[in-house]
């Protein structure tokens, strides 16, 4: 039993409905009538979408999206899509349909049409956003838990970066596993990867909580349980992981990340490795770290997994990374062993990395990447 838990506060007002084929149903589900979606470019082509679409009054589709957004696209949507001095705007609502890409990207502009500005000056704290068009997210990858988050990730001047925004809240995530089937293996594998990341830290941060906890290990249980059929394509374990993911965002959304998505930010941004894999890549090295300094909590984790001891966890974590083809060394991502020591500097750099329990510093960050080298 783990004893002494802080104060704490829950606050998540995003509607979840999971329903499968629900796309179907979005213009109920959400009410909206004239609406801007921002989707990725699979997804407007399909049948499946077009026939959603045909039930709304209108609408008018953004599709070329980037991964990992940067900021200059979401300024060109505003662009496109709003006139500021007229101040008009034709909608009633943004929908976003996609990978975490889209999501985030959705987030932003839904916000920035009412707000006003360039995304960069509330990336930079400048402005603060206060206020957006209703919004409702619509998730195609089991990876980022980005529909029931308040957080964006953008990119700015090269690198990557987190922000917060009240009005990142959707009203809406509507979780419709029917469209992860399309997801091809490595995005499944990657953005598997990311859930379960999201669920290990969640779990093991210092902003941890009793009800985010007990989110947290049911996700990894499920995640656990489902990644390998999810990887081989079998739907039953889809539906599953989109439920998981979700499930993992709703806790980390209350705790935040911890290293393992400090380190990966730059790993990202100057190597293009994906987002989950990034994250994943540390995770082996630092569940055995964190083991030192959270050993209660831990086992009580390995108990519920019904797992031996904490190698055996961090074994799995590696085995999943191999399962999905993905190599887990960093010379295999075209890193040089010059280049650990900028990483670790940029990782630092990332306010969560404090809610790593033992809280490391850039030598125990710079020996974790060493050890994956
Ligand atoms: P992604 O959105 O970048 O998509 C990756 C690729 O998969 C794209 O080419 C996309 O078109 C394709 N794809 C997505 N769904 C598909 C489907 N069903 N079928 C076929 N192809 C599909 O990847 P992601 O991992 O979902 O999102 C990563 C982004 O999300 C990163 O920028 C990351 O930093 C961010 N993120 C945000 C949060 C948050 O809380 N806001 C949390 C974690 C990650």
């Amino acid at each position: 039993m783990i004893k002494g838990h802080e104060n704490f506060e829950l606050y998540n007002p995003v509607r979840v409905v999971y329903k499968k084929g629900g796309l179907e149903n979005s213009r109920e589900i959400s009410g909206f009538s004239n609406v801007l979606v921002i989707c990725d470019p699979y997804v407007s082509q399909s049948e499946y979408f077009k026939r959603a679409m045909s039930k709304y009054d209108s609408f008018f589709v953004f599709d070329k999206i980037l991964p990992n957004p940067p900021c200059e696209m979401v300024d060109d949507i505003i662009s496109i899509t709003c006139d500021y001095t007229s101040g008009k705007f034709n909608f009633d609502g943004v929908i976003g349909i996609g990978g975490g890409s889209t999501l985030d990207t959705a987030k932003a502009v839904s916000s920035l049409i009412v707000s006003r500005g360039k995304l960069s000056e509330y990336l930079e704290g400048k402005k603060k956003l206060e206020n957006r068009l209703p919004l409702m997210l619509v998730p195609t990858t089991s990876g980022t838990g980005s529909e029931v988050t308040n957080v964006g990730v953008y990119t700015v001047n090269g690198i990557k970066k987190p922000m917060t925004s009240k009005t990142f809240w959707a009203d809406i995530a509507l979780v419709d596993p029917v469209l992860t089937y399309s997801m091809p293996h490595r995005v499944a594998g990657t953005t598997g990867l990311d859930a379960l990341t999201h669920a290990i830290e969640s779990y093991w941060a210092t902003s941890t909580q009793p009800y985010t906890e007990g989110l947290a290990l049911r996700a990894m249980k499920m995640i656990f349980e489902n990644f390998k059929p999810s990887l081989n394509g079998e739907e039953w374990a889809r539906d599953e992981m989109a439920i998981a993911a979700t499930i993992a965002g709703i806790a980390f959304s209350q705790t935040r990340t911890t290293a393992a998505h400090a380190i990966s930010f730059p790993i990202t941004s100057f190597y293009n490795v994906e987002h989950g894999l990034a994250c994943a890549l540390t995770l082996p090295s630092l569940i055995m770290w964190t083991y030192k300094h959270v050993k209660e909590k831990m086992d009580e984790l390995i108990q519920y997994l019904s797992l031996k001891n904490i190698d055996e966890l961090a074994k799995k974590v590696e085995e999943l990374i191999e399962f999905a083809g993905f190599s887990t060394r960093l010379r295999d991502y075209g890193v040089k062993e010059e280049e650990l020591e900028n990483i670790a500097k940029v990782s630092m750099e990332a306010r969560i990395i404090d809610l790593t329990p033992g809280q490391p510093r850039y030598e125990d960050v710079l020996e974790i990447l060493n050890q994956i080298y």
